[in-house]
């Protein structure tokens, strides 16, 4: 069984063209809660719009989450489910006045953006743009990123919500609606109160390519590694100076070249990716991020990058180190896989709507690989969102709309099968 919906009847556009329009840029070196207040402009807007579709319990609280229900429609026991997606943008590129524009009919010219002519998009650099011929393409006009990720996924929740009450001959149970803000800057979940959330399983609409869904990341930690060498005068250091600089560059220049580095891997290869060195003569601190799908795996990373460590110092007699892992998150599917009617029902309502569903893994995080642990078994589905961070950032009209149509089926299935 379908649902109708018809063409005239979707928002999901102009809410978009909307929420673009509003600056809500992280900042990963803030403190506070959200990163940057600016992004809470758009939680107001959308807990304005959530109240004027008649949801009375729609709430914004003091830490910037947007709550609401669409109450259930039927007298069935059905799982609460949770649809959520984020309100920032990222750090990477401004956010600040996105002017977006809709290219309509896309027949595969290039689209050259108006305020700076040499951000071309081009399809041999976007191939999923060849998928689009006859479909309104959505960029940003130069100068900004688009801010798709994740506003489409905002759009598409938005309008599914309000599709949902006004099609009460669709069948759903209590369906709650979650925005955070700080996903960019992995703090999308820190102050979430999960009681509050009351869902039992979710999606993360904040994927790629029409048709996607994600149920593994990668497992995540974060490496310090603190060098202490000795600092002398340099005008008296013969024989005693120990450069902790100069054993941070070694180190750095031991690490495996043709493997185990994000330029060198893809599909299901892991890494260890130095981000950030800070330093003096007397002590260096290197940062690391390593990943894996395979938790074991991940530790073998860390071991070998122990052992390197290791190696390179005890070279320097009288220079010493600190080793220090942080979990940041783990792979989803050592969740998911307890709970695979999440993912099926999320391929089955693809499939009725006639979209080809992309089962992959993730070589990053979601807010759902920390929700999936914290209790909230969450899938990522496809929001349209293409080259994101970037002033190339792209989404079609016709994507978007088939996520709302999407949020909408997995509603009705999962009332079906109550
Ligand atoms: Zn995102």
């Amino acid at each position: 069984m379908s649902i109708q919906i018809n063409s005239e009847e979707f928002q999901v556009t102009e809410h978009f063209l909307q929420y673009v329009q509003i600056d809500t840029q992280s900042d990963p070196y803030s403190e506070s809660f959200p990163s940057t207040e600016k992004q809470k402009n758009l939680a107001k807007l959308l807990l304005k719009q959530l109240l004027e579709l008649g949801i009375k319990d729609a709430e914004l609280d003091e830490h910037g989450y947007v709550f609401a229900t669409i109450p259930s429609n039927t007298n069935k026991k059905i799982p609460t489910i949770c649809f959520c997606a984020h309100m920032d943008t990222s750090p990477d590129c401004s956010g600040l006045d996105v002017k977006p524009l809709i290219h309509k009919n896309y027949q595969g010219a290039d689209i050259i953006l108006p305020d700076d002519p040499k951000q071309i998009l081009r399809e041999s650099e976007h191939p999923d743009l060849a998928k689009q011929y006859g479909n309104d393409i959505i960029t940003a006009s130069g100068t900004t990123l688009l801010g798709a990720d994740n506003k489409a996924g905002l759009a598409a929740i938005m309008d599914a919500a309000r599709l949902l009450l006004n099609h009460p001959e669709i069948k759903h149970g209590d369906i709650r609606i979650l925005f955070t803000p700080d996903e960019e800057v992995g703090r999308g979940v820190e102050k979430l109160d999960m009681k509050k959330l009351a869902a039992d399983f979710g999606y993360t609409v904040d994927g790629e390519t029409l048709g996607s869904i994600e149920n593994e990341t990668f497992s995540a930690d974060e490496v310090i590694i603190r060098i202490q060498g000795i600092s002398v005068h340099p005008g008296f250091a013969k024989d005693t100076m120990l450069n902790a600089l100069k054993v941070a560059g070694q180190l750095l220049d031991s690490l495996p070249k043709d493997r185990l580095s994000p330029e060198t891997t893809s599909e299901r290869e892991g890494f260890i990716h130095p981000v950030a060195i800070q330093g003096t003569v007397e002590e260096a601190t290197l940062h690391f991020i390593i990943r894996d799908f395979d938790d074991n795996k991940l530790r073998d990373h860390e071991t070998e990058l122990r052992n390197l460590t290791e190696t390179i110092v005890s070279g320097y007699p009288g220079c010493t180190y600190e080793f220090i892992v942080h979990e940041q998150y783990r792979n989803m599917k050592n969740v998911l896989k307890d709970f695979p009617q999440v993912t099926e029902i999320g391929i089955e309502a693809m499939e009725r709507l006639h979209i080809n569903p992309i089962l992959r893994s993730i070589r990053g995080g979601t807010d759902g690989s920390r929700l999936s642990f914290m209790g909230l078994p969450c899938p990522n589905i496809f929001a349209g969102e293409h080259a994101f961070h970037g002033k190339q950032e792209w989404v079609s009209v016709q994507d978007m709309q088939k996520a709302v149509l999407t949020i909408m089926m997995i509603s009705k299935i999962w009332e079906e099968k109550s």
